[in-house]
């Protein structure tokens, strides 16, 4: 409270410099991060409610640098998506993730597990990404059935002419495409008809307080429900608590994740728990 508006001034200032110096220094370091061995992906389980077996995974980005620490993707995905890296970094974590998912064994009953791949909106641009899910499915032979895609809603929904169009050639490759982070962009329920996605992937933010805001309940239980009259198979994710399993598997939802079921674990972890048939 000592400090005059003008010094204030200059105090943000000066802390905005050196935000934007840090992430510029970012930038500069995740420039080779890949090439340097520092990313690495870990994988999420994800299970049936109906059996609580696990299915799938989803892939997720880590970054260990050697001074900065550990940095979230939180932080690193948005100075990727910025600066334009992402269109680098995410074909090669497509193509790192099929190459690993093609290697595990089946599970007892003889299904495949599937392997869930984040898109960023700035892929969706220059349209060249059903190429390249093709190009990695040839090189890597994993059946397309065995990939899935998880696109943002907002960045599907921003233009639906041009969203059609590439999801029905992402469809075309065989692969299955799920609107990740569903709920949070206002598009509304309706836009499932008009977007052909075969998921949705219920937002954690919704999950986490399911069990005393009611209408976050009603919410959650009106995806479901509308998702399963248009045929769409409903993830839940963040699961936290039992009592959030209990009331997602008691409304359908099909298919959930989250750190009360497993938290990401390696590539050598994730052949261990399909070999020990969980
Ligand atoms: P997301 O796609 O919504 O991924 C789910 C995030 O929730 C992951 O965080 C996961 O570790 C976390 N999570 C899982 N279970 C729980 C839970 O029970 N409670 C809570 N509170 N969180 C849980 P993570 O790994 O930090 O990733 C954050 C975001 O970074 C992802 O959000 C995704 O948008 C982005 N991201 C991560 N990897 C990639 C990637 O390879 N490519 C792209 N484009 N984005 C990625
Ligand atoms: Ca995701
Ligand atoms: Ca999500
Ligand atoms: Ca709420």
């Amino acid at each position: 409270a000592k400090v005059a508006g003008k010094n204030c001034y200059r105090y943000y200032s000066r802390a905005m410099d050196h935000a934007v110096e840090r992430r510029v220094h970012m930038e500069q370091e995740l420039r080779g991060a890949w090439e340097r061995g520092e990313l690495r992906l870990v994988y999420q389980p994800i299970f049936r409610t109906r059996d609580r077996r696990m299915v799938g995974v989803e892939v997720l980005l880590r970054w260990q640098h050697p001074t900065l620490g550990t940095i979230p993707p939180s932080v690193f995905i948005e100075v990727a998506e910025q600066s334009g890296l992402i269109e680098v970094i995410g074909p090669k974590v497509l193509r790192a993730a099929c190459m690993e998912a093609v290697q595990w064994p089946h599970s007892v009953d003889g299904e495949g597990m599937f392997v869930s791949v984040n898109v960023s909106p700035r892929q969706l641009r220059g349209g060249e990404l059903p190429a390249l899910v093709a190009d990695c499915l040839r090189d890597t032979g994993l059946p397309a059935s065995r990939l899935h895609l998880e696109l943002t809603e907002t960045a599907v929904i921003g233009d639906e002419m041009l969203a059609a169009a590439l999801l029905d050639k992402l469809h075309r490759t065989g692969v299955k495409v799920w609107l990740d982070d569903f709920g949070t962009g206002f598009s509304g329920l309706s836009h499932l008809r008009q977007v052909p996605v075969d998921g949705v992937k219920i937002d954690k933010s919704f999950v986490a307080d399911m069990q005393r805001d009611p209408d976050d309940l009603a919410l959650t239980t009106a995806i479901i429900a509308m998702a399963h009259a248009l045929g769409i198979t409903v993830v839940a994710e963040g699961i936290e608590q039992e009592v959030q399993f209990d009331l997602l598997s008691q409304r359908g939802c099909d298919l959930a994740q989250g750190y009360w079921l497993s938290v990401p674990i390696t590539a050598t972890e994730v052949v261990e728990m399909i070999e020990s048939g969980r």
